[in-house]
């Protein structure tokens, strides 16, 4: 990976070394809820947060953050660990001998935060609330006029508890009461006016099943969490900045009850990815995939981490386009082009060339004998040479792509049209003699012959001068395949913006599925092998689809960036 440049966040870690506050120490953690498949912006989260442990020698913890049961499943939480470790980081200490595992779920803490629910309460802390959720919205007041006082405000102890426990018990339905944090209805931070910690939900969780009925809310649990697990940074993205009194109000009430030792974790926060011409939010998201705009969670046209995988992404390019956009603390979009050329870097140096011929069209070499095959070579990696050559035949017949033939030239067009020359790549000159035509007018073939002294790499090849260089494959070799054209998902680069349905956005012309015949060598590609087909892009045999036989190429990006800036 590219080295790695500083940012805010590494400044203060590297001032806690030399203070000596965490005494060299340094755990992070990626928290996701386990609601929905993760995107390219979890991408960002991830590769600061295993970046950041990574570099200073520490951990950086996996934590399911399952509090909210209606939403969350097993299937996310299953599809999270493997995106998290397809983009090459890992939960476990490299020098840990014993290589435990920092995978974490706060439901796992359940029991814990009960208690310690209790003992704010215990501690004057916290208070039972018997208003309806009307109610309560009501009295919240605004960013000009303070709350107002519940009326439960100054219940007691004991009948906090006795209510409290029999939230628990089960005793109450949905609603009827909830559990808030007594700090201050007038203080200027809404997030402070008594938020709610704790509600009541009769519902079944993917992993404690109907062992609890009431479930603590996020700002609650995640403080404490991290607490729990010893987190040094808990790195998040701004919009939890004005959470942050909250966060180190809960932490310092359980520190002074001696719950917790100092110091206490400390909330970092930093601008969240917005690119264009993608969604990075896991609710439109899910809407995509119910109403059915996209084929599932991992279509390739998703900007999910299954879905840019599926299109052909690798690891390696999506952690350097984290490394390129760095790490800032204000909002801003990122152009979806730094994403496809991270991509085009990855792969330019490693992917194998190779030939397609999408939309084929018949190429009839007339005074070509029948039957001879003439064996061409060309370098699988133009800029390595080492790399070897690979052998393609040339015959009588051909395919060749149907825009490189037009009956009628426009000005400056240099490939082939009826009296023009050009060249085979890797072959020999042509020129074009004629073509054939079916009953609706349309080209079904055309006619040239040959030069016999103008092969490529020979003495004669340079004493024919020709503009156009069109590439082809072997009628009698080539094999045919599908090739899915794959574009950016939307043709707006902010989807949504303005207050416009995000869905207006859609581009229509994001998947062309067209026909296509390779040249030999590349049958023997095993899916998820990338690869670059000569003048169309980057491409990768598809993970799901492409079988031996019946192989599926996707289109990941082409090799120049076509959207206007
Ligand atoms: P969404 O808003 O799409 O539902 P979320 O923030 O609720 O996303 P979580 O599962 O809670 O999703 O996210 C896990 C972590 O990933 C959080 O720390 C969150 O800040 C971070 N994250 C989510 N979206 C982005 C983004 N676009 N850029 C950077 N980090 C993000
Ligand atoms: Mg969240
Ligand atoms: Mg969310």
């Amino acid at each position: 990976d590219a080295p790695v440049a500083s940012n805010f966040i590494r400044n203060i870690i590297d001032e806690d070394t030399r203070s000596g506050k965490w005494n060299g120490r340094v755990e992070t953690r990626f928290p996701p809820e386990p609601n929905g498949y993760l995107h390219v912006g979890h991408a960002k989260s991830i590769h600061v947060n295993f970046g950041i442990a990574r570099d200073y020698g520490g951990v950086c913890h996996l934590r399911f953050d399952d509090t909210n049961p209606e939403k969350e499943d097993t299937e996310y939480v299953d599809s999270i660990i493997d995106s998290v470790r397809w983009l090459g980081f890992s939960w476990t200490r490299p020098d840990d001998p014993a290589a435990t595992a920092h995978l974490y779920y706060a439901s796992d803490y359940f029991e814990r935060l009960y208690r310690l629910a209790e003992r704010l309460i215990e501690l004057g802390r916290a208070y039972v609330d018997s208003q309806s959720a009307e109610a309560m919205r009501a009295a919240r007041g605004s960013l000009t006029e303070p709350g107002t006082p519940s009326p439960y405000r100054d219940r007691g102890v004991d009948e906090n508890l006795a209510l409290f426990r029999r939230m628990r018990a089960g005793e109450f339905g949905d609603g009827e009461h909830v559990l808030r944090a007594k700090i201050d209805m007038a203080s200027p931070n809404i997030n402070l006016r008594d938020p709610v910690l704790y509600r009541i939900r009769h519902a079944h969780h993917h992993r404690t099943g109907d062992a609890w009925c009431v479930y603590p809310m996020y700002d609650y649990t995640h403080c404490i969490s991290d607490a729990i697990e010893n987190i040094t940074h808990s790195l998040c993205t701004l919009e939890f900045e004005d959470h942050r009194p909250l966060y180190d109000w809960v932490l310092e009430q359980l520190a002074e009850a001696g719950e917790f030792s100092r110091p206490l974790p400390q909330q970092i926060e930093f601008a969240r990815l917005n690119l264009t011409y993608a969604i990075t939010s896991k609710r439109k998201l899910l809407q995509l995939v119910n109403e059915k705009h996209v084929d599932g969670w991992d279509d390739p046209r998703m900007p999910t981490l299954v879905g840019l995988r599926r299109r052909g992404f690798t690891p390696e390019s999506i952690r350097l386009f984290c490394e390129r956009i760095g790490v800032s603390k204000a909002d801003s979009w990122i152009d979806m082009g730094v994403l496809e050329q991270s991509l085009r870097d990855d792969l330019d140096p490693l992917a194998p060339r190779a030939i397609a011929v999408l939309d084929p069209l018949k190429l009839i070499i007339d005074n070509f004998p029948e039957g001879t095959v003439e064996p061409c070579l060309a370098p699988v990696h133009p800029h390595h040479p080492q790399r070897g050559n690979r052998e393609f035949p040339l015959t009588r017949e051909s395919w060749i792509e149907r825009e490189d033939f037009n009956e009628t030239p426009p000005k400056g067009y240099f490939r082939l049209f009826p009296g023009n020359r050009v060249r085979l790549r890797y072959g020999f000159v042509v020129e074009c003699t004629g073509f054939d035509k079916d009953a609706d007018g349309k080209v079904t073939a055309v006619h040239c012959t040959y030069f016999p002294d103008s092969k490529s790499g020979t003495d004669g090849a340079g004493t024919y001068k020709v503009k156009g260089n069109i590439h082809w494959v072997s009628a009698a070799h080539a094999y045919a395949a599908e090739v899915r054209l794959y574009d950016r998902l939307f043709s707006d680069a902010h989807p949504g913006a303005g207050g416009q349905d995000f869905l207006a956005g859609l581009n229509p012309n994001a998947k062309r599925v067209v026909p296509a015949y390779l040249e030999t060598g590349a049958r023997a590609l095993a899916p998820d092998t990338r690869v670059q087909f000569e003048r169309h892009g980057y491409f990768v045999a598809d993970r799901v689809d492409s079988v031996p036989g019946r192989p599926v190429f996707n289109r990941i990006v082409s090799l120049k960036d076509s959207w206007g800036k």
